[in-house]
């Protein structure tokens, strides 16, 4: 049985081995510590790093080791919650705020790249939401409505536009967000890592942190080979995360990802299936989502399994699904499985908390972290930089009571969705 954990180097993305860093082996001193070398950690390290403070990132295995070294490299902006909902939610003032941070996510990421020459083979052809049932195509019209009072130029796309774009005709309709592209996410984060570090941030690699206390006015990261003291510490390990932070493991639920990849497509099916670097997800609850990369391959990605083996079982489900929508590509060799954990939060939403004094915890973008978590690590960088409140609202790590007894609760979950999504009931 395939490891989940150790399928990263069977990713697509992995062809060149990670930069030779450092293991922590002696006492640091930081303005912030640093636990997890994904996203959230690395962005938070570079916009520190850029407004002057010494971040120190302790990284278990290696940069992009976690989710972002593997995922689909989907670029899209905004929560599952709605513009309506945030300004319901926070306020006119924060709600807006809000609105503008989520909504800017994937300006950031481009904005970023360009920043840094980071070569990550970005492409910015938009987002496709496509709806599978008339019921999920009134939900999709409704946001991009919502979009669109924001000024954003999205654009509603009927079952022959969308056919078009895509290259199947199963959707009902749709909408089409211009701000939003893909990347080779690997290279993202290598580049955001080697950025990082020409501003002064320190990254060390193959260093579990295995205990983080509260001393004196700071705190201290512990691993094998040393510690890092710091008046304040990011926790950034998303699914991913062990016990570092009571409760903290049992707030989310680490949920698998996993990705199929075919060889190169022949020139004629790139110019129809997906082109122009367009990427596509649907509003199942148990979603595919798909692009083509930058060789011209498909790719499709969908959740379910849960626990650290791979299933066999959603490997074949990927490549059903991928046959049913592309039968024009249904003979064509899949050369590349594998898989990730991402959290999941119950209310949908990613999770800030600031548990005590100096401590923060960033996760749970559902899906959604390319653009999020470089967002999450602007926004807590100029934080610790002014001082001002965080924009994100803090909540309580709250476990979630049935935490252990996930496993069966979820697989009930994941046939409720199945039938959720073949009476085609809206999701987000
Ligand atoms: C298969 C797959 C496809 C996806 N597709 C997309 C997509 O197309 N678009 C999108 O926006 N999102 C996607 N996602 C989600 C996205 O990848 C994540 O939201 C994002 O990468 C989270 O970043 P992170 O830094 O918070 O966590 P991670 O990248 O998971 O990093 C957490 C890190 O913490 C480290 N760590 C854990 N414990 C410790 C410790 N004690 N000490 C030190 N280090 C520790 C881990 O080794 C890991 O490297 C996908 C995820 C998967 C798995």
């Amino acid at each position: 049985m395939n490891s989940s954990a150790e399928s990263y180097s069977r990713a697509l993305w992995w062809s060149v081995p990670p930069d030779p860093r450092p293991t922590l082996s002696q006492p640091e001193e930081a303005d912030v510590a640093i636990i997890g070398g994904g996203f959230t950690g690395i962005a938070s390290a570079l916009f520190l790093a850029q407004a002057g403070k010494r971040a120190v990132v302790l990284e278990a295995r290696h940069v992009g080791f976690g989710a972002s070294g593997r995922n689909g490299g989907q670029v899209i902006p905004g929560l599952k919650h709605d513009p309506e909902e945030l300004l319901a939610e926070y306020g006119p003032d924060q709600g807006a705020r809000l609105v503008r941070m989520v909504g800017g996510a994937a300006d950031l990421v481009f904005d970023t790249i360009a920043t840094h020459g980071i070569p990550c083979a970005p492409v910015r052809g938009g987002w496709i939401q496509g709806a599978h049932s008339p019921l999920a195509l009134k939900a999709v019209q409704t946001r991009a409505r919502q979009w669109q009072a924001q000024g954003v130029p999205v654009e509603m796309l009927d079952r022959d536009q969308i056919a078009e774009r895509s290259g199947t005709p199963v959707y009902f309709g749709g909408w089409r967000d211009p701000r939003a592209g893909a990347l080779q996410p690997l290279d993202y984060v290598r580049g955001l890592a080697r950025a990082a570090e020409a501003h002064g941030a320190v990254i060390f690699e193959n260093s579990p942190v295995t205990g983080l206390t509260h001393e004196g006015a700071g705190w201290i990261a512990t691993t094998a080979g040393g510690r890092v003291r710091a008046p304040r510490a990011l926790v950034a390990t998303n699914g991913y995360t062990g016990d570092l932070v009571p409760g903290l493991a049992q707030s989310i639920l680490p949920v698998q990802s996993m990705i199929i990849a075919t060889q190169p497509l022949p020139e004629d099916l790139r110019r129809t299936i997906m082109p122009g670097g367009v990427v596509l997800s649907e509003t199942r609850k148990l979603a595919f989502y798909m692009r083509q990369t930058a060789e011209g391959r498909f790719l499709i990605g969908g959740r379910g399994a849960v626990g650290p083996a791979e299933k066999p079982a959603l490997i074949e489900a990927l490549r059903r699904g991928m046959a049913r929508m592309f039968p024009q590509i249904a003979g064509i060799g899949i050369d590349h499985h594998w898989s990730g954990h991402i959290a999941m939060s119950m209310d949908g939403m990613p999770h800030l908390h600031a548990p005590a004094p100096g401590l923060h915890v960033m996760l749970a973008y559902n899906g959604r972290g390319v653009a999020m978590a470089t967002a999450f690590g602007k926004m807590y960088a100029e934080h610790v930089a002014t001082g001002e409140p965080v924009l994100f609202p803090a909540t309580p790590v709250r476990p979630l009571a049935w935490h252990a007894l996930r496993k069966p609760v979820m697989d009930l979950g994941i046939r409720w969705y199945w039938l959720k999504d073949r009476l085609g009931l809206a999701s987000k």
